[in-house]
């Protein structure tokens, strides 16, 4: 699982963003998550919690999760389809040849913050 890594690194950007800013209270934090990631959403939530930087900053924040479809780009023939449907597979020409063009990462939205 992938998702602690991920949920740290996010903490990291928090940390440095309050220091920079010097923010008082991080009320959410809002991601966008590709879908081809494969993150479940609660699991996410759940190391979040679990390695939640401990400062009066952060004590009530909040994870929200927007989940971003992925789209699938065919190296052979160009054709785009959404990834869930059949992953690196494309669909014309049945060769596995293709990357992920939309919804292939993680991207730190913003902060709720009470100045
Ligand atoms: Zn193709």
């Amino acid at each position: 699982m992938h998702e602690m890594s991920l949920v740290m690194s996010i903490w990291d950007i928090v940390e440095t963003e309050i220091e920079k800013h010097q923010y008082r209270i991080i009320n959410e934090i809002e991601l966008e998550v590709g879908e081809s990631l494969g993150v479940i959403s609660e699991f996410m939530e759940t190391c979040f919690d679990a390695v939640k930087i401990e400062r009066k900053e952060t004590t009530k924040t909040k994870l929200k999760i927007i989940t971003k479809q992925s789209i699938a780009k065919c190296n052979r023939c160009n054709r785009t389809w959404d990834y869930k449907d059949h992953w690196y597979i494309c669909p014309d020409c049945g060769i596995s040849d293709s990357e992920i063009i939309e919804g292939k990462g993680i991207h730190f939205l913003g902060m709720e913050i009470d100045e």
